[in-house]
């Protein structure tokens, strides 16, 4: 591992130094990180460098400048991220570089569709923060996360996508065959066609451990990472459907399950639970909260709960932890818009649309293609979708039919 040439100056209770690290982060942008109240020699350093003012943060850069207290557009700008697209129109834009928009619009630009994609982060989403992608069709030994968004974005690139980064969609509307997205500089952007690829994200615990051991020990998604623990023994947090469901899954491999559950019964369907119960390989554990992930050498093999009943906390040995306490879509932007959405926030398409609902405005003549939203024009792909299956072929493998979908679309228009 090199050493990063960019250094954070700040303190651990700084809002604005949290701020500039999670946008680093968030970016896949490597800095070391320097706590001036623990490092007396730093501090001074932050002082003489601003003249006598103990600014944090004070972020360094490899070209000898630095910047106090930057925005994140400063920031941006600073890391030459292109944050303003070169025209204000385009045949499509894609809201989210992850692999579902990627690869919608490594299609349409390969068919010379004029396309922008604005990401808000790291292009690669959801999967560009994953340690090993070891499910990936024509990848005999697995990929790493960032190796694969990485070829992804040279693969977009290649066929010349436009690709905006640290711009942020607020807000979309349409007018006329016209859809545009505002983004938080307050740059709006129009075209004939939308594709919404903004995917979701785990619900985190937020306990000490948690981040630090994510991706190794503590994990999101057993069918990616279930495999791992062949004859392990895994804990698994949660009392939904989903936690019940994939414990079940992770008895395929694993030695041992322990289902660990806030309440004191499950919510989910009475058959499922059924199976858990019985099931000789499952523990379960109610009123048990998680309060910390522990381990030596990076690697997670404890865990420290508490009863919220009796008060008692106790630590278990465990080779890995799954978390399903659900997941989010990230729809927050399209709150004021009339793209339909489930009871979850999740972007309903195609069919679902007119079964059960009455035909949203502009179908009148023609059904809603399958990744077509209730909007005409404006489609959907990926873990952002209802009914998607959450992983990320599947997410490509939907940017690709959204993409053959456009298509056919702006013949239309
Ligand atoms: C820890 C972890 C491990 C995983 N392991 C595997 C695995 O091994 N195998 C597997 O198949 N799947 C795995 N998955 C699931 C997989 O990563 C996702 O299914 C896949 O990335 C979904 O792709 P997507 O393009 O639909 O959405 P995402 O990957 O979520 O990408 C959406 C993009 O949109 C951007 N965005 C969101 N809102 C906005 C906005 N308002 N403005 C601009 N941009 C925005 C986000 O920053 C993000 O880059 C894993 C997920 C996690 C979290």
């Amino acid at each position: 591992m090199t050493t990063p040439d960019i250094t954070v100056y700040g303190a651990h209770w700084c809002p604005d130094c949290r701020r500039s690290k999670q946008f680093l982060g968030e970016h896949q942008i490597p800095y070391n990180w320097i706590d001036i109240e623990q490092d007396a020699a730093a501090e001074e350093f932050v002082i003489e460098t601003n003249q006598g003012k103990r600014i944090i943060p004070t972020i360094t850069f490899p070209d000898g400048t630095f910047l106090t207290e930057p925005s994140n557009s400063e920031l941006a700008q600073k890391l030459g991220l292109k944050t303003e697209a070169e025209r204000k129109h385009y045949d499509l834009i894609v809201l989210g570089g992850g692999p579902a928009g990627l690869t919608a619009a490594l299609y349409t630009a390969r068919e010379a569709i004029d396309t922008l994609v604005i990401e808000r982060a790291a292009f690669g989403g959801q999967a560009a923060g994953t340690e090993k992608l070891d499910n990936m069709p024509g990848f005999h030994d697995g990929v790493s996360g960032a190796d694969f968004s990485k070829r992804l974005r040279k693969q977009a690139e290649r066929f010349g996508v436009e690709l905006l980064q640290a711009q942020d969609v607020t807000g979309i509307h349409s007018h006329d065959n016209y859809h545009c997205a505002t983004t938080a500089d307050g740059s709006q952007y129009s075209a004939q066609a939308m594709l919404i690829a903004t995917g979701s994200r785990y619900k985190r615990l937020n306990v000490p451990g948690e981040a630090n051991y994510s991706g190794a020990g503590v994990h999101f998604c057993a069918t990616c990472d279930g495999p791992f623990y062949k004859g392990k023994r895994v804990a698994v947090v949660g009392g939904g459907n989903s936690a019940a469901e994939e414990s079940l899954l992770l008895t395929k491999f694993a030695d041992h399950v322990t289902i660990l559950v806030r309440g004191s019964e499950f919510k989910a369907s009475q058959i499922i639970q059924d199976s858990v119960l019985s099931h000789p390989k499952i523990t379960v554990h109610w009123n048990t909260e998680v309060r910390e992930f522990l381990g030596e050498q990076s690697k997670l093999n404890r865990i420290k709960v508490v009863n919220n009943q009796s008060g008692k906390e106790e630590e278990m040995a465990i080779d890995g932890a799954f978390i399903f306490i659900g997941l989010v879509p990230n729809t927050g932007f399209l709150k004021d818009s009339p793209v339909l959405l489930d009871k979850w926030g999740f972007v309903i398409t195609g069919h679902s649309l007119i079964h059960r609902r009455e035909r949203p405005d502009g179908f009148q003549d023609r059904e809603p293609l399958l990744l077509e939203t209730s909007v005409p024009g404006i489609f959907a792909a990926g873990d952002v979708r209802d009914d998607s299956t959450k992983q990320v072929v599947s997410a490509a493998g939907e940017g690709s039919t959204a993409a053959l979908e456009i298509r056919e679309y702006l013949k239309m228009v």
